[in-house]
């Protein structure tokens, strides 16, 4: 990637952007319908189902996280909390054997015992050898090798480890205290399950992050296979700003942390990794770049897919569903959850606008070429972002780490 046109576009592209895995963003729902009509909508579908199943269990804090994350719960609580979801999905009174994807995410999901993992798996109607493929977030920390070998029982076929960085100082200043030797030992043993994709998040613009973060994953790259890498930036979460004054002269300027970022791309780029679209990158030989170089590849709130369900329903705190026509957003606060009927926090029903600008979405950050009617900026071809061939756009290779700014850029000539 040529470093100074990487920087020429982001200085003029640069501006917050969302991530566009669904459509419209929570903060543009109109809050359109209702629990009844939605349960009438997904009664009124019957075809495949992907679940989300969100546990939000967490054995401490990590200062930089925006997820939904209930603190070291006893076992009681925990169980619960899984009664409750069960309970949750027998309200959609849907056969299991419909169900092809399952996401586990959190939260830590593999702070769950294995026992936990049974009764979720029994509640839900599961069986073991079934053809649902589970895809599961997981601290590399922990990683229990029994309780690994059940969920391949289950159909697990992803992983994705949260790893952050690489180096001591920087993972210490953020809350996440990490041992590298126990996160080779995590990855080596998960490479041995044959598994479809084995993949790292990956944070960027943290404190004290630097040439030895770099160096330092460029060894574990060596050491380790994995199909997958993410990079998400470092944002400021509100519930940590009394953390970052001690950060403040540890922190990357705006312009370290892009050049952070180039430098890990650059890094992947060379070791045999493809850009998919921002922050993510498959290796060329995984199953997931193979979808991709063969337009099968698409994309979910759950993130890249090859063989996703028309419907996600999510269950579980601030879990988000996608039904039919509309999205779901669940209870955010977790007491609330646990304690009070099945609701929703708030319902959006699409209107076509929206649903051509979701479906374009995810063409642009999951297809090698697409067709539109919606206005492409000149500017985005001239700039060497997107090149067009007859009715066909398609993002450069640079273009790719720009799919976000895309659009944007085309959202804003909607709206
Ligand atoms: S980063 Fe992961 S382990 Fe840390 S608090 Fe957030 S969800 Fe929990």
């Amino acid at each position: 990637m040529n470093k100074e046109k990487f920087f020429q576009l982001i200085e003029k592209y640069h501006s917050p952007a969302g991530r566009y895995n669904y459509y419209p963003r929570i903060s543009q729902w109109k809050n359109n319908s209702t629990v009844e009509q939605w349960y009438s909508e997904v009664s009124d579908y019957s075809g495949d189902l992907d679940l989300y199943i969100h546990i939000p269990f967490c054995e401490k804090f990590c200062h930089f996280c925006g997820c939904n994350v209930k603190i070291a719960q006893k076992d009681d609580a925990k169980n619960l909390y899984i009664e409750k979801l069960i309970h949750e999905w027998t309200t959609y009174k849907k056969d299991p054997r419909d169900i092809k994807n399952i996401f586990i995410g959190g939260g830590t999901p593999n702070s769950l015992t294995l026992s936990q993992f049974k009764k979720l798996f029994d509640g839900l109607g599961l069986k073991n050898e079934s053809k649902i493929t589970l895809s599961i977030e997981a601290d590399p920390r922990e990683i229990n090798r029994e309780k690994f070998l059940f969920l391949k029982s289950y159909g697990l076929s992803s992983v994705s480890l949260g790893l952050q960085d690489v180096d001591k100082d920087v993972l210490n200043i953020i809350g996440r205290p990490t041992d590298l030797e126990t996160v080779k030992d995590s990855i080596n043993f998960l490479s041995t399950l044959d598994l479809e994709n084995l993949s790292l998040d990956m944070l960027y613009g943290l404190p004290k992050q630097g040439e030895l973060s770099l160096t330092k994953f460029k060894g574990l790259l060596e050491e380790i296979e994995i199909t997958a890498i993410s990079l998400y930036p470092f944002a400021n979460v509100p519930w940590f700003q009394d953390f970052y004054p001690l950060w403040e002269e540890s922190k990357p300027s705006v312009q370290r942390k892009y050049e952070h970022y180039f430098e890990l791309s650059s890094l992947l780029e060379n070791n045999g990794f493809k850009t998919i679209s921002f922050g993510h990158f498959f290796k060329s030989d995984s199953k997931f770049y193979k979808a991709f170089v063969e337009n099968k590849l698409t994309r979910s709130i759950m993130g890249h897919s090859i063989n996703k369900s028309p419907v996600l329903l999510g269950l579980g705190v601030s879990a988000i569903s996608s039904g039919p026509k509309s999205l779901k957003q669940n209870e955010k606060i977790y007491e609330n959850y646990l304690f009070q009927d099945i609701g929703a926090q708030s319902i959006h029903t699409k209107g076509q606008s929206e649903e051509n600008l979701e479906d374009f979405f995810i063409s642009l950050s999951s297809k090698t070429m697409f067709t539109t009617n919606l206005q492409i900026d000149d500017e985005l071809i001239s700039d060497g972002i997107i090149t067009k061939e007859n009715d066909n756009y398609r993002v450069t290779d640079l273009g790719r780490h720009f799919v976000q700014h895309i659009a944007k850029s085309i959202e804003k000539n909607i709206l």
